[in-house]
């Protein structure tokens, strides 16, 4: 059961496989962070325990033409996010400024805080940034129509399901992302085909979009967004190579952290939410005037989409520790730590979305809200799936 309440989650599993069995499609797939350390429970690996390069083959195997990583969209999310936040904070407006990347959050936030909307940033998630950005780039490099790339998102998550279908994700009426499955459904397709999971050769992922840095893998636990933001800022601020990447005021378990950092002579104060109670708390203050956070992110989940409802389940807290343990390791052994360091996404900057923040990047990369307040009881027990939600 999705803990956002966002949605009653309908399997995609159908239709994906009747596009794999397409030949006049293309059918790509990009991978949420949180997923390469969660997919291995479902074949009795050990909690946390990467297994990316099995799913790539194990992917590849169903039928998929190309699998990317979404942890490449995060780094777009951490250069947009980040400098959204630069300035905000140097006019001093629209502070403090929420994260935007848990759909479940950003629903919450419609349906209970429409007030706080011009607050949240107003990037899209990595998912709704890969989908458009692949949508515009593929078919032109590969000479195919848009109405045959078919993406398939595998994330970690139900309310990734709900965003994927928003109208604003689409281009005349055709989706960014095709269909959602969840790492349980991922889970069920390779059993389905009848593939070993745990005796397949690894194999790596595909390029330009495969290519993700730790800043972006990180995204998949509480916090991680946070740490990313603040290794772009911080240089940005301070116009010096950062000593050290990591930020371990950030990181922890507790539902709602607290951290004051002082970066080039200014003072940053950030929050980092998991869960929607707490998120609940502090948007009560923001709305009340009692907040002096600069940032504050928000995951609907506990632990962040490390504990997402697509996952498997954990079976204690230490499962979910480790899964978190699992994806800063990633970050540890990715090459590069830092999302303006990815080449590939500056590539992408310099020949096809231009500025940061540019025109072209806010048409695809970013993104509005609604307030889902004032609709009908009918409506809102469709969208949150919550009869109790509609009181
Ligand atoms: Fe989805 Fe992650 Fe948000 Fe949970 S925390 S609702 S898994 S995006």
């Amino acid at each position: 059961v999705c803990p956002t309440g966002a949605l009653v989650p309908r399997s995609e599993m159908d239709e994906v496989l009747t596009a794999l069995a397409d030949p006049t499609k293309t059918v790509v797939a990009q991978v949420a962070p949180a997923v390469r350390v969660g997919l291995g429970e479902c074949f009795a690996s050990p909690a946390g325990d990467p297994v990316m390069g099995r799913m790539v083959a194990a992917l590849k195997r169903l039928g998929f033409d190309a699998v990317y990583d979404t942890t490449f969209a995060a780094d777009l999310t951490v250069i947009e996010e980040g400098q959204e936040f630069l300035t905000r904070a140097a006019a001093g407006e629209k502070l403090p400024q929420f994260t935007s990347c848990c759909p479940g959050w950003v629903q919450f936030a419609e349906q209970s805080f429409p007030e706080l909307l011009p607050n949240l940033s107003s990037c899209r998630s990595p998912q709704q940034m890969f989908g458009s950005l692949v949508k515009e780039m593929l078919p032109e490099k590969q000479g195919i129509a848009r109405k045959d790339l078919i993406v398939v998102s595998i994330m970690p998550c139900t309310a990734k399901k709900f965003e994927a279908r928003r109208p604003e994700f689409a281009v005349d009426g055709s989706p960014d992302v095709d269909f959602v499955l969840t790492t349980q459904e991922l889970a069920r397709m390779i059993d389905g085909a009848g593939l070993r999971f745990n005796s397949l050769e690894p194999e790596s992922l595909d390029m330009p979009f495969g290519f993700g840095t730790g800043a972006g893998v990180i995204f998949g636990a509480s916090g991680g967004v946070t740490e990313a933001v603040l290794r772009f800022a911080a240089e940005k601020i301070t116009g010096k190579p950062l000593a050290s990447v990591d930020f371990a005021e950030v990181r922890g378990d507790s539902g709602l952290r607290e951290a004051t950092l002082e970066v080039g002579g200014k003072t940053l104060r950030l929050a980092i939410v998991h869960g929607l109670a707490n998120a609940r708390a502090v948007a009560e203050q923001v709305v009340a005037g009692n907040s002096e956070y600069d940032l504050i992110e928000v995951m609907a989940c506990p632990g962040g989409c490390i504990g997402g409802a697509g996952q498997p389940v954990p079976k204690d807290l230490a499962d979910r520790k480790r899964r978190t343990k699992d994806l800063y390791q990633c970050d540890k052994t990715f090459p590069l730590h830092k999302a303006q360091d990815n080449m590939f996404v500056t590539e992408c900057y310099d020949k096809f979305l231009g500025d940061v923040g540019g025109h072209k990047a806010h048409s695809l990369l970013h993104t509005h809200y609604q307030s889902r307040r004032r609709v009908s009881d009918e409506t809102l027990v469709l969208l949150s799936g919550d009869p109790a939600q509609t009181k």
